[in-house]
């Protein structure tokens, strides 16, 4: 065992599972970037009080931060997630109307490490500040839902719900409250403790025992405002057009008091239950005012990088890239042409390696097999004798013709579009 590992909850991530996350960001940026969307990047720390205003009743502020003092004294906090960084850094430097921010990026959580969760993780998201059209909360519903059909996931369900205005939501919450303190002595201890913390958390249990008191409690459709049901109506009836099917989740309330009108979250169809929240989210009042700002209504998602990918395993789409390069060196001369053309190669555009430390024909020639290069460029003392090369086909069979150096980088170039339409 080496002296030092990764952290329990942290690890490397090497190729290829790396080319694979950077094209999960990708196809991300790709998908939001075409709706309008740009790109925030946040610190990694913010002043702990960005997070504790907005999440102080949530285990992830109350009990996963990694929180420490720094140098300068300053209670700091690696952020947990991104919604906050993304609000503190709108009151911060006041973008334009509707400001339409989307990230990408590592959060950290103390959380127990097991399959599917990581003390650090990626996420992808987008916010939107300053919007109450239902139509934005169709647009961003519809952009996860695309993003997940853009990897090649069929198995996503969306569910949604309405936790209605502020009012609404209070006058349900009490309601609950009435409701599972009359029962107490049937719910699991567990939900007893939820209970006094927040009421509408307790619809979240998936304990049996919880399960009929639950199903008696009442419900959140009785208790929509006028502007609360058409909103939500909007909702149903905009993602009704577009096609994107959804299940009604009355019991979707997110943890924090900031949530109102619409929450969603996608599940994959075939990750086990515990692990198979892909991402979710929704609409919130007040995280501006709380962080310094004007009142500013916003609306967001955050998607678990590992999970997507965990699902994609699942069902066997957006794998992990094979390794490709266009060409491979082979200079049994002593190096020095393999330096000047693999340079000439990378500048035309093409990618190439090759191998080092003046190696024999044979295992340089096996170094060019393990590539995964198109094509084998040998170069020995004949070839450098008459300024040409020897190109050896690496995947359709062992073909090679000597071509002059002069259509070299035309030739690669053949080979490698052909090979690269092949491929797609
Ligand atoms: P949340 O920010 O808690 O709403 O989480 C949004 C999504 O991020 C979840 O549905 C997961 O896909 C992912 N996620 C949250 N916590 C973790 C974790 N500890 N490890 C891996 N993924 C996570």
């Amino acid at each position: 065992m080496p002296e030092f590992q990764t952290s329990p909850g942290m690890r490397d991530v090497l190729a290829p599972e790396s080319t694979r996350w950077r094209r999960f960001v990708q196809v991300f940026a790709d998908v939001v970037e075409a709706a309008g969307y740009e790109q925030i990047i946040p610190p990694l720390l913010e002043d702990i009080g960005v997070f504790s205003r907005v999440g102080e009743a949530t285990d992830v502020v109350s009990k996963e931060m990694y929180d420490f003092v720094d140098k300068g004294e300053r209670h700091v906090a690696l952020r947990p997630e991104q919604t906050a960084s993304v609000c503190r850094a709108f009151v911060q430097h006041r973008p334009t109307l509707p400001w339409k921010a989307w990230y990408t990026g590592p959060n950290f959580r103390y959380e127990k490490p097991q399959r599917g969760r990581y003390r650090q993780f990626d996420q992808v998201g987008i916010e939107v500040l300053g919007v109450t059209d239902p139509g934005l909360d169709v647009e961003i519903i519809a952009l996860g839902w695309r993003f997940f059909a853009a990897l090649g996931l069929r198995q996503v369900t969306l569910r949604i719900n309405s936790l209605g205005e502020p009012a609404d939501r209070q006058r349900f919450t009490d309601a609950l409250r009435d409701h599972f303190t009359t029962h107490l002595d049937e719910l699991s201890p567990e939900s007893r403790v939820t209970l006094e913390r927040n009421p509408l958390r307790v619809l979240d249990s998936k304990r049996p025992e919880d399960a009929p008191v639950i199903s008696a409690a009442p419900r959140i459709d009785d208790f929509y405002s006028d502007t609360a049901a058409t909103h939500f109506e909007a909702v149903r009836s905009g993602l009704t057009s577009l096609g994107i099917p959804f299940v009604r989740d009355e019991k979707l309330v997110r943890g924090l008091d900031y949530y109102r009108f619409t929450t969603f979250e996608y599940a994959g169809g075939t990750l086990d239950s515990a692990q198979n929240a892909l991402g979710g989210g929704g609409r919130y009042d007040g995280l501006v005012e709380d962080l310094g700002g004007p009142s500013t209504p916003g609306i967001g998602f955050a998607l678990g990088l590992d999970r997507t990918l965990l699902a994609c395993d699942d069902e066997g789409v957006f794998g992990a890239p094979a390794r490709r390069l266009d060409a491979f060196v082979v200079d049994t001369t002593g190096g020095e042409q393999a330096i000047v053309v693999t340079d000439t190669l990378r500048r035309a555009g093409l990618s190439a390696d090759r191998a080092y430390e003046g190696r024999s024909m044979k295992s340089q020639m096996k170094a060019a097999d393990r590539s995964g290069a198109e094509v084998a460029i040998i170069i020995g003392p004949d070839e450098l004798a008459s300024e040409s090369v020897v190109l050896r086909d690496l995947r359709g069979g062992a073909d090679q013709v000597t071509v002059s150096r002069h259509d070299l980088v035309d030739r690669v170039r053949t080979i490698a579009s052909t090979r690269s339409k092949d491929h797609s």
